[in-house]
């Protein structure tokens, strides 16, 4: 299938599929996940995805919601950021470590998914997709084990598994990698110029003079080509 720039941008859902009410994927990665999914319920795990595709619109919301102040943004420790005592630079560089510029999240692909487990936890669980509940003595510590383990062999890769001084880790978010590698070559400086160039972006200008920096630490394609560590 020919990647468009629409639906690299989020800009389309043509090239999806309901995997669930609410949770569209990219068509190609609806039977690697049903088949994962049915690997993890033989570990006792009930693989739930909180979020698929996430379309350019509701990025762009989001992103802006934070930049005006009306949305949290956190910083490493997970406590909320003041953002008035930030300049715009500053205020553009906390909101990337946990969001992607609108047009270039993964999510847009509809190959990549945040997971945790349904059967961890009591049934009202509120999901906050936050490191501790992924690390040692949080609910979701041993799917992310199994996960380290095994996702890979089914084709899912751990693109944000580690902190590389951009996105901050996330050890819930999984990339379907036979068809998110042929997105990520797609992203280049043309790409993510002409999504700027018709964006309703806040901070839109602070982008563009940090532009280089930020691709290179938030954008930079090639996560799934480059060796995975294992975290400890
Ligand atoms: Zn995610």
């Amino acid at each position: 299938m020919q990647i468009r720039s629409d639906m690299l941008s989020g800009k389309t859902e043509r090239h999806l599929r309901e995997l669930s009410v609410g949770c569209l994927l990219h068509e190609a990665a609806i039977e690697p996940f049903m088949a994962f999914k049915a690997a993890a319920t033989q570990q006792g795990f009930d693989l739930q995805v909180a979020s698929g595709f996430r379309s350019y619109k509701r990025q762009l919301a989001i992103w802006n919601a934070k930049a005006r102040g009306q949305r949290q943004v956190l910083a490493d420790n997970g406590q909320p950021i003041n953002l008035s005592c930030l300049d715009d630079r500053e205020k553009a560089f906390a909101i990337l470590r946990w969001s992607a510029l609108p047009g270039c999240s993964r999510h847009h692909w509809g190959t990549d998914i945040d997971i945790w487990d349904a059967g961890a936890v009591v049934p009202d669980y509120v999901l906050q997709l936050t490191p501790s509940e992924y690390q040692r003595g949080g609910p979701f510590y041993d799917l992310r084990c199994w996960l380290d383990d095994h996702a890979e062999a089914y084709g899912f890769a751990e693109p944000f598994a580690i902190d590389r001084g951009g996105v901050a880790p996330e050890p819930w978010h999984l990339s379907y990698a036979p068809v998110a590698q042929q997105f990520e070559m797609q992203v280049d400086l043309s790409f993510i110029r002409d999504v700027l160039d018709n964006s309703e972006l806040v901070l839109r200008d602070t982008i563009l003079v940090n532009l280089d920096e930020i691709i290179s630490r938030f954008i930079s394609p090639g996560f799934l080509s480059k060796p995975s560590e294992k975290h400890e």
